[in-house]
């Protein structure tokens, strides 16, 4: 038996078995109850365990399990209006923090420490997201490209936080960016207002995020972003939206629909 044409089988089976729609599934499972979250870590560890299928063949859980991710950028002042939706839903999401923005004074633009830290708290991500939030692609050497990243996630790190994925500002990388990343982050994003979901393996350094409210490709309603969620789960895919909470297009109440859309929040409680 040749290997494609095992692998294509073993994707034969694998789609078989986990086909199901948002919130149920043929086995009675829902989308939530396949350990699909809001946080990168949390998805990144999942993909670490391997499935077995059968005649000693194992497959990657990366390749089959559906899974939504929510990223807000910046830390602004706004996003605080995530904390009680989230408290109530049970839901994590991940939080792009500029390091060089950091402070302890509440009521600024951008969230003090002890705001990140309520987020921590209630098992949300920290992603680095550059020290001064430049353009990393236009900076003139690799040292200068590299001093946006490795101290941004030292530095926030040294909170205390597991900081292990990178966002970077505007979308903005190339292949020395993608490669420093390599040495200090376990996977780092994004392009912007693609529509799709990211499929698996994922391109680790250069994944895909959905434009969600501000930023959102010009058209998009919440019936769009339900859209990527539906094409994430039949085509075992990671969705991964881009929001800005401190934007005037963002939406806070489109955002908890959307999670409700998602089946997570009714199935993991507080
Ligand atoms: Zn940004």
């Amino acid at each position: 038996m040749s290997l494609f044409f095992m692998l294509s089988r073993m994707a034969q089976v694998i789609k078989t078995q986990e086909r199901y729609g948002c919130g149920t599934s043929a086995t009675g499972d829902t989308w939530s109850g396949w350990d699909v979250g809001g946080r990168m870590n949390s998805i990144q560890k999942s993909l670490d365990e391997d499935i077995p299928i059968g005649n000693g063949l194992r497959l990657a859980a990366r390749d089959v399990k559906p899974c939504v991710v929510f990223i807000d950028d910046d830390g602004g002042r706004s996003a605080m209006g995530y904390y009680p939706i989230l408290v109530n839903k049970g839901v994590p999401m991940t939080l792009a923090i500029i390091s060089g923005r950091l402070h302890d004074s509440p009521g600024g633009d951008t969230l003090s420490r002890s705001e990140i830290q309520q987020f921590v708290d209630i098992g949300c991500e920290v992603a680095g997201h550059s020290v001064d939030h430049v353009s990393i692609r236009d900076l003139a050497t690799y040292a200068e490209k590299e001093a946006q990243i490795e101290p941004c996630m030292r530095a926030l790190r040294a909170e205390g936080w597991k900081v292990e994925n990178f966002i970077y500002p505007y979308g903005s990388f190339d292949a020395e960016t993608k490669e420093i990343c390599a040495k200090y982050c376990r996977s780092a994003g994004a392009v912007i207002n693609k529509q799709s979901p990211n499929p698996r393996p994922l391109e680790t350094y250069s994944f895909s995020r959905v434009g969600a409210w501000a930023y959102a490709k010009s058209g998009s309603t919440l019936q769009t972003y339900k859209n990527v969620v539906d094409r994430a789960i039949a085509e075992n895919k990671m969705a991964v939206f881009m929001l800005h909470a401190w934007h005037a297009d963002h939406n806070m109440a489109e955002f908890e629909q959307l999670i409700d859309y998602t089946g997570w929040g009714s199935q993991q409680g507080v």
